[in-house]
């Protein structure tokens, strides 16, 4: 940081100085490298040519400005100059950017999309292709099982990677500034790989998001966790499993995860249960037990997993499956900070562990349109509930507002937006209806497959506080 901060000073200061094109960054050596472009009038210029000539302003004007910060963070202006050279915006990525499936579909029919009798026994068979298993769970801690659902998730098991040239795919998020300091970290990272020699820009292909190989790594990560799990001598995420398993593990490891804990388990609850305990508190389950939380398979839990807390969820409502949270579900979300996608792992890793379906199944969920949601938040906050700014997006502070409401109006208080909820939210704002009216048909007034906010680029929850360490 204090490297940074000094570098960013000189960078400053070089700017004064009108002829001064790079500040005075590390530089690998005296390499040559083009002459500035003369300029033929004194006096005050702007510090740095632009280095690409893409045709779109708005991404040339980036480019220029980005140039001196990527300096500033170590990338030399030779590797600079060869890797920008004829650099141009990837539309596909502009658009993708506001597509995830994840985020627009009912949770429950994106579990049931990933949780698949066909992927149960491709991952069963896929667990024999790496040899190095045994060597990766005793260095990590990760049961092969949960690297399983990952590998799944990420690519397929390696199938789909993405053919995405990562320094595009990231100097495009940039420019186009919605994911600008996400966006402009990870492209210096991948400019470093390149830099170091480790892998080409032809090699750093990915996802249009900047994830990279088997386990879809960014740069970033690559970087401070990828790791050789064939012991070849290269951590070669793309074409090897094993090291893109071990990297994975390594991740998880990082993030917390506890060898032997489970990530979360299928509880049931007694009748009259105090639903605003969801999202909330994080208890030990002999402390869920003393409120008549129990295992929904009827068994008792492990002596490892006995005195940690959890919390407990219900993702879709008291009607759909609910689950104590241990803390490697956190530790998962190391990995994509969503609920959904961490339960998605989690529950094909349990199925590779041979466990049956859960005990309540998925309730049919409807899916709400983004007016519905919208007119939910508005009503709440007219009711004078805080659910911060509507933006559509069901959060943290949107379920925990829902609940308080519910319980005040004697309903089951789970936090969760269903299309009756919204209806009734509705009708408790709206003036009466005069004696003529039609009578109401509820507000989901918008088509249900109104396409959602983008979600942020940390998930379209609220960061969960950090599992315990
Ligand atoms: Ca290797």
């Amino acid at each position: 940081m204090r490297r940074r901060h000094l570098l960013l000073f000189l960078l400053l200061a070089s700017c004064a100085s009108p002829h001064v094109k790079y500040p005075p960054a590390p530089q690998p050596a005296p390499a040559p490298r083009p002459a500035p472009t003369p300029r033929p009038t004194p006096g005050p210029v702007t510090p740095v040519t632009p280095p690409t000539a893409s045709g779109d302003i708005a991404f040339d004007t980036w480019a220029a400005d980005f140039y001196p910060r990527a300096v500033a963070a170590g990338i030399a202006p030779a590797t600079l100059d060869r890797e920008f050279a004829g650099l141009t915006p990837d539309p596909r990525v502009g658009n993708l950017d506001n597509h995830q499936p994840e985020f627009s579909k009912p949770l429950s029919d994106y579990i049931k999309g990933v949780v698949t009798p066909g992927r149960d026994a491709i991952g069963v068979r896929k667990r024999a292709d790496v040899p190095q298993f045994d060597f990766i769970e005793m260095s990590y801690g990760v049961p092969r099982e949960i690297l399983l659902g990952i590998w799944a998730m990420e690519s397929g098991f390696g199938a789909i990677q993405g053919d995405f040239d990562v320094v595009r795919s990231m100097a495009t998020l940039a420019a186009q500034g919605r994911r600008r300091a996400f966006a402009e970290h990870e492209l210096i990272a991948a400019l470093k790989i390149i830099q170091s020699g480790e892998f080409s820009r032809a090699q750093l292909h990915g996802s249009w998001a900047g994830a990279m190989g088997q386990t879809q790594l960014i740069p970033s990560s690559f970087l401070s966790t990828a790791v050789d799990g064939d012991l070849d001598g290269k951590r070669d995420i793309w074409n090897s499993p094993a090291d893109a398993l071990a990297s994975a593990a390594n991740l998880l490891y990082k993030g917390g995860w506890k060898a032997g804990q489970s990530w979360a388990r299928e509880v049931s609850t007694p009748a009259g249960f105090d639903w605003s305990l969801s999202e909330g508190p994080k208890l030990t389950p002999l402390e869920w037990a003393a409120k008549g939380v129990v295992r929904a398979d009827g068994l008792p839990w492990t002596d490892i997993d006995q005195p940690v807390p959890a919390q407990l969820v219900a993702p879709t409502g008291a009607r759909g499956p609910v689950f104590l949270l241990f803390p490697n579900h956190f530790a998962i979300r190391k990995y994509n900070n969503s609920l959904a996608y961490a339960l998605a792992v989690g529950l094909l890793a349990d199925r590779y562990s041979g466990m049956g379906p859960l005990v309540k199944p998925w309730p049919q969920e409807t899916p709400l349109s983004l007016a519905d949601r919208m007119t939910a938040q508005r009503a709440l906050a007219a009711l004078g509930y805080d659910v911060g700014a509507p933006d559509g997006v069901v959060g943290l502070k949107t379920r925990a507002a829902l609940r308080t409401w519910q319980q005040a109006r004697g309903l089951t208080a789970d936090g969760y937006l269903s299309l009756a909820m919204v209806q009734k939210l509705t009708a408790e704002t709206q003036p009466p209806a005069a004696p003529t009216a039609a009578p109401a048909t509820g507000p989901a007034s918008a088509p249900a497959d109104a396409v959602p906010p983008a979600p942020s680029a940390a998930g379209p929850e609220t960061a969960p506080s950090p599992p315990p360490r």
